[in-house]
């Protein structure tokens, strides 16, 4: 393997992986009234139609929660892979590509 232009050094970075908006419809169907998994998923693919013909057909007063969910994610400022560290004699390196992790004062900043 050429290790000549391996990154000798890295640091820990947080970044937004993935941001989704979740709906909870649990409310408006109760699991124990079907058998299977699928037949209650079906009846949340119903409930979730129903509240999309409402949206579009209502300007709604009533409260109605949006919840934003960001995923976020360690990893390596060098190869970008998810952070995992080693330690070896003291010394902290990327599991994944072996550069030696820096002073990790800049992580809290990173976002
Ligand atoms: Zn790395």
């Amino acid at each position: 393997m050429n290790t000549e232009n391996l990154p000798t050094s890295c640091t820990r970075q947080k970044i937004l992986q993935d941001v989704e908006v979740l709906i909870d419809l649990s409310g408006m169907v109760w699991p124990r009234y079907y058998k299977t998994k699928e037949q209650y998923a079906k009846e949340l693919d119903g409930a979730a139609k129903e509240l999309e013909d409402f949206l579009r057909d209502h300007r709604s007063q009533d409260r109605i929660g949006l919840d934003v969910r960001r995923k976020y994610l360690d990893i390596c400022s060098a190869c970008q892979s998810e952070w995992e560290e080693d330690v070896v004699e003291g010394k902290k390196y990327c599991a994944n590509c072996g550069a030696m992790v820096e002073d990790e004062k800049h992580y809290a900043n990173s976002l």
